[in-house]
């Protein structure tokens, strides 16, 4: 009963749906890169970006994926032979301490499992024990993807303060940045990096890293910097090729101003909201489907809970089967359960994840939920019924209770230095 001849919905966690208005400013014919239009636009770019990251400090932008993010930032401020800790939450938490260990850094694990945050009291005593200060950063990750875990980034700031540390906070939001609320100066992040392709809705192929003051004067203290790398010039370039180390990405620009005229366009506050309402959408769903049969949300607690991907457990071969009706029987793409287990496991099976991050509306999450239901239906899964009135009743309270979106104040823009 296969039906192709409509769109297909890629619902992983990254890369995310693409903005006609992003595909449509990327289609054009190669930009002179020396002079106009391109090199004009790159104050506004620098400034905006700042704006969704919350910040006055400063943006270094790279031609790299996530993983090219994670150590770009890292070779700035962490030398070989210093220690890092890494408050682990999934997958993701643990490959950015793997990337500083390839740096030749000291990494120190805590790995707080795949289904609960960053138990803040574990965090604490780990830096307490640190009484030499040896700890030079912490590598927090604001939602790990595997696990859809979203951790309490502004509590663990107020940890390293009490303790008083000078360990650096730096934070992953690939994953969160125009999805979940974060606000990089008044949470007192110093170093941030993100990526193009999840809440930024541009391809893959650029990466970020937002710094503050502090993580530039560590940076001034490295005895040395890989010149690819260093944020120095990226980040306040006196010719236009230095804020990209070479070539420029150029269609990647033209796609990201789209993108930020969208974002900015729409508000971040009414961004998170989105996010917020249409992830408890899908959790009332999944509350009912888990009431009878394996289905069930990974994380617990609501507090916790990424607003823009969503893991789940069902039991090995329910994932991979439903993953696969889903693709070939309503052309929708659900993400599979990174992390959970390893391939070549039969628990790997077991697992699936819904993206619901960037470009994403009431009707393509109802869609996602009901191609979701009816794979449950086909593959003979057990589940409780009611699951998309349950999803439908959160989104229909909209008009009652919604604040009215509102546009990023411009002046905001006029503050920003990067
Ligand atoms: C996607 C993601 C990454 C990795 O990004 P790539 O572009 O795949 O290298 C890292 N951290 C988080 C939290 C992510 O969501």
């Amino acid at each position: 009963m296969s039906h192709t001849t409509g769109r297909p919905y890629l619902a992983i966690p990254g890369p995310s749906v693409m903005p006609e208005a992003v595909l449509r400013a990327m289609h054009r014919s190669a930009p002179n890169i020396y002079e106009g239009e391109l090199v004009e636009m790159m104050p506004g770019l620098t400034s905006d970006l700042c704006r969704v990251a919350q910040t006055e400090g400063h943006v270094a932008i790279y031609i790299c994926n996530g993983h090219g993010a994670w150590e770009a930032a890292l070779a700035n401020v962490v030398a070989p032979g210093e220690r890092v800790l890494v408050p682990a939450t999934g997958r993701f938490g643990h490959g950015w301490g793997e990337i500083a260990s390839g740096l030749g850094a000291e990494v120190d694990v805590l790995d707080f499992g795949k289904r609960s945050p960053v138990d803040l009291d574990r965090f604490e005593v780990a830096l307490r024990a640190d009484k030499s200060h040896e700890i030079k950063a912490v590598l927090a990750t604001h939602v790990d993807t595997s696990t859809s875990i979203r951790n309490d980034i502004e509590a663990m700031r107020r940890i390293i303060d009490r303790v008083g540390h000078p360990a650096l906070l730096m934070v992953d939001c690939i994953a969160s940045l125009a999805c979940d609320r974060f606000q990089m100066d008044d949470w007192g992040v110093d170093v941030m990096v993100a990526a193009s392709q999840k809440g930024l809705m541009v391809p893959p192929g650029l990466g970020f890293v937002f710094f503050n003051e502090k993580a530039a004067e560590a940076r001034r203290g490295m005895a040395r910097v890989s010149r690819y790398w260093d944020w120095t010039h990226r980040a306040e370039p006196e010719m236009f090729y230095q804020y990209f180390g070479g070539t420029a990405p150029t269609h990647h620009l033209y796609g990201l101003r789209a993108a930020l005229d969208m974002i900015h366009g729409e508000g971040l506050e009414a961004i998170w909201e989105r996010h917020a309402r249409l992830a408890r959408a899908i959790w009332a769903a999944c509350d009912i489907w888990s009431e009878e049969g394996p289905l069930a949300l990974n994380v617990a607690d609501v507090a916790h809970r990424s607003h823009a991907v969503t893991s789940l457990r069902i039991g090995a071969p329910f994932g991979t089967e439903l993953r696969a009706w889903l693709e070939r029987e309503a052309e929708v793409t659900l993400g599979i359960g990174l992390g959970m287990a390893e391939p070549g496991d039969p628990e790997w099976h077991g697992f699936f994840r819904m993206g619901h991050m960037g470009h994403v509306n009431a009707h393509m999450v109802l869609g996602m939920l009901a191609s979701v239901n009816a794979g449950l239906m086909a593959l003979g899964v057990p589940h409780g019924a009611g699951a998309l009135d349950a999803a439908a009743k959160v989104l229909a309270e909209r008009e009652n209770s919604a604040p009215v979106g509102q546009p990023d104040n411009e002046s905001v823009e006029a503050k920003t230095c990067c």
